[in-house]
């Protein structure tokens, strides 16, 4: 009984079911009532038939609803048999609003209101309205003309009362549920939100957490760099750890825009203008990729048009990540073949230009198909393909990319052969700050240039680039070529590749020839050789036009004495201060200390603020640097029993706080806790020493 209640009555039942089921249990027992009544008013055979029929359709149509749910209409059905077609018979057989007619009407009523909707509640309220009048009218004409009240003896009783009751019972009932079903509803709707909330909530901490997992060892990796930067390295390392520091930067960046892009409702991303040189973003991204690249057999080509200006007005972090993305899209997706970066200015007005760039691959391609949906959220087609190029991805990139250049005002596009390549090109708008150009080599008249390379791609795109340098040039395939373009005199250097000179040419006759051979190698060739010109792949005109450029300054240098030392940056440096670190991820602390260190620091670490406090007690420090997230006793708590120490220097001693939790709002809460100052990971060495300028006293500084 309990399960046969809570099937057709229950709460998980639908709100139409529900009202419909009591819709019915009110129908059957006024039907059993209308047959009573008729015994009672002794109604003639018609009647009989006529409440016979009517039931029977009645049970019809509740089964109907039952197999196949769709209760409206079966309800609606239920209001024509008994509006249109019932109830005039009957009436008409005794013309007078007799055997429990009212129930009919009312009954139409309440299922109109309960549980049929929109175009079909409305029609039986037209229904009802057209047959309540039509019978009123003819009832005044049947008095009129019969002279007859319209009820008998008891009759009013047992065909008004009783029907209205049931009624009156029935809408009650029907009110009742259909309340208790709207307050389930809200509960329900209440509870998803709040799931929703949760989750919502877990995913920030997800998110907060991934951030400080990610910026940890990228800490490590950016101190260690700033490390090496102020020693004494070659030239060649500088650029090495220069490239590294600049990939951490972006990986950081990125990790910043996920953050913030997921945070966005509405997936538009802030843009944040300053003044930014073109060239040396330029230069980090092809240095990126060709990292990347690296061991691959795809190879890499640049065409970098040298009068794009050089000096940029927009948001140079955001530009980047466009570039790194659709580039790192065509390393993923490229197994053999190229990739051409192409960066051109197509449009010139005023202070403004349009910064048009192609990347062209030769990858797996994109089906025409997949294209108009690429560049929504989560979007990748890659995964219907061959298992071999299952490649990793989130599907962002493209929809992050988008935002980012439509928050510019930019566009991008893709034009793809399943199987061949695919090129994506976008237009960023930016404003220019300074006309001067992006390569220009002053006297690229004098210069002349013999390339020499088997890749005719490579020729190609550098040959280009050295025409709209205006440097002479000229491509040979072999020795004969290169012995006559030489014996011409005009040219004065060659770009040669390694293959090339060892392999197809007289070699003592080239090197004892009036001309520089410069070689072009790959990035991951061994270091530079003693006095070796050479220029890496992408050749573009961004690294041959700092070629020539050391080239002059050596020419020039080799005439004043003393120049060529290594120029060191400006450092911070004290004198009898001591430092203490407070850090539980040994790398982290290690490199702190070392910063510290090479500022003439005497530093002591502690790996756990238990550790601290003991060596608080028994000796003084100048500045403190503590560690927020620590097990055990953290940041906050060993700040707290610092201050409370008894010594008078540990009440006042600069503490500062070493953090990777980069959300808003936390540097407040952070110096809300007491903390001097607030220091982000990856700790940099320019904002340590900033630290320790502004809170060493000047007697300590040197
Ligand atoms: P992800 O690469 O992380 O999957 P993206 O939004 O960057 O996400 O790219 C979406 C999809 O577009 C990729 O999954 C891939 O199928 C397709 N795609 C993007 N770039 C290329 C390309 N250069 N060659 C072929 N397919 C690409």
């Amino acid at each position: 009984m309990q399960g046969f209640l809570n099937k057709w009555f229950g709460d998980d039942s639908p709100r139409e079911m529900i009202n419909f089921n009591i819709g019915m249990v009110f129908i059957s027992l006024s039907y059993v009532a209308a047959l009573a009544s008729g015994l009672y008013l002794g109604l003639d055979r018609s009647f009989y038939y006529i409440t016979g029929i009517g039931m029977i359709l009645v049970a019809f149509f509740v089964g109907y609803a039952a197999q196949s749910g769709r209760y409206q209409l079966a309800a609606f059905c239920i209001v024509l048999l008994l509006d249109v077609i019932i109830y005039p018979i009957a009436y008409f057989l005794d013309g007078r609003l007799l055997s429990f007619m009212l129930f009919y009407f009312f009954v139409v009523f309440l299922l109109g209101t309960f549980v049929l909707e929109g175009r079909m509640r409305i029609t039986s309220f037209f229904i009802f309205l057209i047959f309540w009048m039509g019978s009123l009218v003819n009832m005044h004409y049947y008095i009129a003309s019969a002279g007859r009240p319209p009820f008998d003896g008891l009759a009013p009783i047992v065909d008004v009362v009783i029907p209205l009751i049931i009624c009156i019972v029935y809408s009650v009932t029907s009110m009742i549920a259909s309340a208790r079903y709207y307050r389930l509803e809200s509960e329900n709707a209440e509870k998803e939100r709040h799931k929703a909330d949760e989750m919502e909530r877990a995913k920030d901490i997800f998110l907060m957490n991934m951030s400080h997992e990610i910026r940890t060892p990228m800490n490590a990796i950016m101190s260690a760099g700033e490390i090496m930067l102020s020693r004494d390295i070659s030239e060649d390392t500088r650029r090495n750890v220069h490239h590294i520091m600049n990939a951490c930067k972006a990986l950081i960046s990125t990790l910043d825009d996920l953050l913030a892009f997921s945070k966005s409702e509405d997936r538009v991303l802030v843009i944040q203008e300053s003044e930014y040189d073109l060239g040396s973003l330029i230069d980090d991204i092809i240095n990126i990729i060709s990292v990347r690249l690296m061991g691959s057999d795809v190879k890499f080509y640049a065409y970098i048009d040298p009068y794009i200006p050089r000096r940029l007005f927009g948001d140079a972090v955001r530009i980047r990540q466009v570039f790194i993305n659709i580039l790192n899209n065509a390393v993923k997706y490229t197994k053999e073949g190229h990739i051409l970066l192409r960066v051109v200015m197509s449009e010139v007005k005023a202070d403004r230009m349009v910064m048009h760039v192609d990347v062209e691959d030769t990858g797996i391609g994109i089906k025409e198909e997949m294209i108009p949906t690429l560049f929504d959220d989560f979007a990748r087609v890659a995964d219907d393909m061959n298992e071999s190029l299952k490649v990793e991805g989130s599907g962002l990139g493209l929809s992050i990319t988008k935002s980012i250049l439509s928050s510019c005002g930019g566009d991008i596009s893709v034009t793809s052969e399943y199987n061949k390549g695919s090129v994506f090109s976008f237009d960023i708008p930016q404003r220019i700050s300074d006309v001067g150009s992006l390569a220009k080599v002053g006297r690229a008249k004098e210069l002349g240039v013999i390339v020499c390379d088997d890749d005719e791609k490579m020729i190609a795109v550098l040959l280009d680039t050295l025409k709209a340098m205006r440097i002479k040039c000229i491509s040979v395939k072999d020795s004969v070529e290169m012995d006559a373009a030489i014996a011409e005199g005009l040219y004065t250097h060659l770009f040669i590749t390694p293959e090339c000179l060892m392999g197809s040419c007289d070699l003592p006759a080239l090197m004892s020839a009036n001309i520089t051979i410069v070689m072009m190698k790959n990035v991951d060739d061994p270091e530079e050789e003693m006095g070796e010109a050479r220029l890496i792949k992408p050749i573009n005109c961004l690294n041959i036009a700092q070629f020539f450029e050391n080239e002059e300054q050596k020419e020039k240098s080799s005439l004043t004495p003393g120049a060529g030392e290594m120029i060191k940056p400006e450092r911070v440096i004290v004198s009898k201060a001591r430092a203490m670190v407070i850090e539980d991820n040994i790398t982290n602390m290690m490199v702190a200390e070392r910063l510290l260190d090479g500022m003439g620091f005497d530093v002591s670490t502690a790996n756990s603020g238990l550790t601290a406090l003991s060596l608080a007690k028994v000796m003084s420090f100048d500045i403190i640097f503590i560690d927020y997230m620590m097990a055990g006793m953290n940041g906050i708590d060993t700040l707290r029993e610092i201050r409370r120490l008894k010594n008078e220097w540990a009440k006042n001693v600069p503490c500062i706080v070493l953090t990777a939790d980069t959300h808003e709002g936390a540097k407040q809460t952070l110096i809300n806790a007491g903390f001097d100052d607030y220091l982000a990971k990856p700790i940099n060495l320019a904002e340590m020493e900033y630290m320790v300028k502004k809170y060493l006293p000047e007697e300590k500084l040197v």
